[in-house]
This record gives structure tokens, C-alpha cells and sequence, in this order.
């Protein structure tokens, strides 16, 4: 189900017409070139061939992948959000008549919306791993507090889990430009499953953006 289009748009750099490819959708098993662009970012890059100049192109993308069973939607705004809500929503309801647009889904399917290209990657590799990206998000604001103890005069901006040729890690991102990596740990994921994963599961058909504002939430209600 690969749909590719054509747009065109001038270079900020020289203004020459720059000619680029979108994907509205792209399945992980069935297109794996488009899928190795994802992963490397090369995806939503358009390069100017007059002055080589390049350009992040941002558009709506379905990424599904039918033997992992599972889809993520990428998309920007509010209106496109509650837009890809209800249609998920609609896709495992048991009264979808025939000629209804919605596709059914697998009531196992796993269904996500992310914002932006990064957390649609991030997304790919956690589910690709085999985990659960409940947890991983707990485990990355572990990990976030924990180097954060160790930060003078600056601060974690974000935390990233990725999985490069196997090896799984969490990369930090701080808010004065500094990065670094730390091993993802089997026990720790192991523990924060044990510990959350009978709550973090409760909302699978209701809640589809899985983020850091989301273990925050989790995080809150479990204490109190
Ligand atoms: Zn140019």
C-alpha cells in the first residue's frame, strides 16, 4: 500500500524548483526502502539540484506493518489528530458496515499517532525490538532523572530510545546542546513492566498518542 506523490516547491536557497517525493502511506514489510528512508531521516529530506541545498519536507505519513501488527500516524496538527482518532476508533468498532471507508483492524493491532518524523522513527524501533512503548516512555524519564542528578547549570530537554545495529540505548538531549547515551537496561525495563504494566494497559483502545506526557500522567495517578 506504498502511495507515493509528487510536489514541487522553490529552493529557500536559489529559488530553482525543487522537485519531491511524499509517501501518504508505507508498510514496514512490504516497502523496505521506504522504511530504511524513515529510519534514516532521508524520508522527509528533498535536495535541491541546482545548489544542493536541502529541505525538510513534512507530510502526513501511515506507517503500518501487518506482521508486527502495528500502525502509527503521522501527522501535525489538532484537526488531522482527532481526524486519525475517530477513524482508529471506528477501525475496531464491531458495526462498520460494508461500504464504510474505514478499514477494519486486527483487534490486536496497536495504534499510535505521533507528531513529527523523529517520534515516528523512535516509535518503529521501539515495536521493532519487541518492547512495549508504555514502558519505555516511563523508563526514558528514569533515565532523564537519573542523568539529570549528574547536570550542573543545565538540564535533560528530551530523551530518545533507539536501537542502533542492536544495541538498544536511551539518547539524552539537554537543553544547552549536550548529548550522550546510556545503555538500555533489560532489568530496569523488566522492573517498570512488573511494576506498571497491568495500569499502563488499561486505556489500549482509547489512548493512541504514547508519549512523555503520557508517563507523566500514568506516573501521577499511580501515586496518588
Ligand atoms: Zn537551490
Amino acid at each position: 500500500m506504498a502511495m507515493r506523490s509528487k510536489v514541487n516547491f522553490k529552493c529557500p536557497k536559489c529559488g530553482k524548483n525543487v522537485e519531491a517525493e511524499q509517501w501518504s502511506a508505507v508498510s514496514g514489510d512490504k516497502n523496505p526502502q521506504q522504511k530504511m528512508k524513515l529510519l534514516d531521516g532521508t524520508l522527509f529530506k528533498a535536495v535541491c539540484k541546482n545548489c544542493g541545498r536541502e529541505s525538510t519536507v513534512g507530510y502526513p505519513l501511515l506507517y503500518n506493518d501487518m506482521k508486527e501488527n502495528y500502525m502509527i500516524w503521522l501527522v501535525y496538527d489538532d484537526e488531522e489528530i482527532r481526524h486519525v482518532t475517530d477513524y482508529f476508533k471506528r477501525s475496531k468498532s464491531e458495526n462498520l458496515s460494508d461500504d464504510d471507508t474505514v478499514e477494519p483492524a486486527d483487534p490486536e493491532c496497536r495504534q499510535r499517532i505521533v507528531r513529527s518524523p523523529e517520534a515516528l522513527r523512535e516509535k518503529i524501533m521501539i515495536f521493532d525490538s519487541g518492547l512495549d512503548d508504555k514502558i519505555v516512555e516511563i523508563m526514558k524519564l528514569a533515565y532523564a532523572k537519573e542523568a539529570q542528578m549528574k547536570l550542573r547549570d543545565d538540564s535533560v530537554a528530551a530523551a530518545l530510545f533507539s536501537n542502533r545495529d542492536g544495541e538498544k540505548q536511551i539518547e539524552m538531549y539537554t537543553e544547552k546542546g549536550k548529548a550522550f547515551v546510556a545503555p538500555m537496561s533489560r532489568q530496569i525495563y523488566a522492573h517498570l513492566d512488573d511494576k506498571y504494566g497491568g495500569k499502563a494497559s488499561y486505556a489500549e483502545d482509547r489512548v493512541y498518542i504514547i508519549d512523555d506526557v503520557w508517563a507523566w500522567d500514568l506516573l501521577r495517578a499511580s501515586r496518588s
